[in-house]
């Protein structure tokens, strides 16, 4: 399988560079050059299949040549090996041909596990066979930096250094971080807010001694091997739900359109899907464009589903690379002119193809905790902040319930306790393998807000570590 860019003038690659590179040398993201086809005989030699099986199946047409069948097997078999579920997911039944979808039952309880605890082995995989060390640098605003943590931690190849906004995290988010032991897992405290961490990585990407000199790598939102492995559980659940032949739609509760766009990947492979549900929170950029083929920033406000309080939604341009008809060139026009100006869009013809898969609804913290406490009623299930705005979406924009919809549970309520517990009256409990976590020992580094200082405090790491 050979990889292009959105924006039309990067190297094609093979899975295993795309892993390694993130980002496309003229800034563009990663997509494949074609889908892999699943037709109805082949989706019905799917239904049987266990989930780490069904993964195997789903994957291997993107991963190609980059990985043998029997290693691509093994790193399945053991990823979701530490989840509290048997087969990774669990789905729910909430109301009339309603589903919750729950993807928080890997090790940090949030979905994005779903796809670390792949990417983890994949990249040990492929630096063993390129026999290649890398530095991962990364920023997080909460649940991202767990979860790669997780999938990094005692990984020969690498070292991990994850910079959190000191105070700005949440303590169950930040326990996660800082209780793990692992040598080459490094937490760094900045002083200073998460664009200020995020700046800072994008610097260090900049700083090209630096980053050659230790291979800097990224597992952020756009690697192309996160969404393949988020494309997996569309299959599953509209499997389990509705067979071979019959529509599902899925709600996504959304932030930077990753999630989501894995159930576009899965339609265009063939899966029988109604609609997607872009759900957003007061943070709605994605929902205005739905609406109205305009892209327009805002400005971020504080809300009580932080992991989707984001402005520009990163993993987007690849489904407009798509609207566009795959012309690059026309791609980045777009995407200079929104850089500039803070706002572009789209052709009527071009809102209206999107809007046949497509559709979004947003919430306030206020709608959605009402949420939360509606569905405890209903069918005591408790919900956190982020799920429950994908359930709001889905039954806002479902139309008939004919059509079987299925919300996505991206995080686990223990994870957002105080506006749970606000919402509800109830507090949520940690599962049980983290039930010690506010017993653990932390070990971070807290550093100023200063380049030269990170820079410097990472190399030192480094040095001492070889
Ligand atoms: C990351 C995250 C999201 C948003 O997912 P995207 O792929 O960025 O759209 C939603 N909910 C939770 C709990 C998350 O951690």
């Amino acid at each position: 399988m050979k990889y292009i860019s959105t924006r039309g003038t990067a190297a094609v690659l093979e899975f295993d560079d795309v892993l390694l590179a993130g980002l496309g040398r003229d800034g563009g993201l990663y997509v494949p050059e074609s889908w892999p086809q699943f037709d109805a005989a082949k989706l019905e030699q799917l239904e049987a299949l266990s989930y780490s099986q069904l993964a195997f199946q789903i994957i291997k047409p993107f991963v190609g040549d980059s990985v043998t069948d029997e290693d691509l097997k093994r790193i399945l078999e053991g990823a979701y090996t530490n989840f509290d579920t048997e087969e990774a997911v669990a789905l729910k039944e909430i109301g009339e041909n309603e589903y919750l979808l729950e993807l928080f039952h890997g090790p940090t309880i949030a979905f994005k596990d779903m796809a670390m605890q792949v990417l983890g082995p994949m990249f040990d995989q492929v630096l063993k066979q390129k026999n290649q060390r890398i530095t991962i640098v990364g920023a997080t605003s909460g649940d991202t930096g767990s979860a790669a943590i997780e999938a990094c931690r005692d990984r020969d190849a690498m070292d991990i250094f994850i910079l959190y906004p000191e105070g700005r995290v949440s303590d169950v988010q930040r326990k996660q971080m800082t209780t793990v032991k692992a040598d080459n897992v490094h937490c760094i405290a900045i002083k200073g807010t998460f664009d200020d961490c995020q700046d800072m990585v994008k610097a260090l990407f900049n700083d090209d001694e630096f980053r050659d000199k230790w291979n800097l790598s990224a597992v952020n939102s756009i690697n192309w091997a996160r969404i393949v492995a988020q494309i997996v559980y569309y299959f599953w659940a509209a499997l389990q739900v509705g067979g071979t032949d019959k529509p599902v739609s899925f709600a996504v509760p959304t932030g930077n359109f990753g999630n989501v766009f894995a159930g576009y990947c899965a339609y265009k492979m063939g899966l029988p899907i109604k609609k997607l549900i872009v759900g957003a929170n007061s943070n709605d950029i994605l929902s205005r464009f739905f609406d109205s083929g305009t892209m327009e920033m805002k400005g971020v406000h504080p809300t009580i589903s932080p992991s989707m309080d984001i402005q520009v939604s990163s993993n987007f341009e690849r489904l407009l690379f798509d609207l566009y008809e795959r012309d690059g060139a026309a791609v980045k026009e777009s995407i200079d002119i929104f850089r500039e100006t803070g706002k572009f869009n789209v052709s009527e013809a071009q809102l209206k193809q999107a809007r046949k898969l497509f559709d979004s609804a947003h919430f306030d913290d206020i709608e959605i905790k009402a949420m939360i406490a509606q569905v405890l009623d209903e069918s005591c299930v408790l919900l956190d902040p982020h799920s429950a705005v994908g359930v709001a979406a889905g039954r806002a924009k479902r139309g008939n319930t004919k059509t079987p919809i299925i919300s996505l549970a991206t995080a686990h309520p223990a994870k957002f306790p105080d506006a749970v517990k606000d919402a509800s009256g109830q507090h949520p409990e940690l599962p049980e393998h983290m039930r010690y976590l506010f017993e653990l020992d932390e070990k971070t580094d807290v550093l100023e807000n200063d380049l030269d200082k990170v820079r410097a405090h990472i190399v030192t790491t480094l040095e001492g570590n070889a």
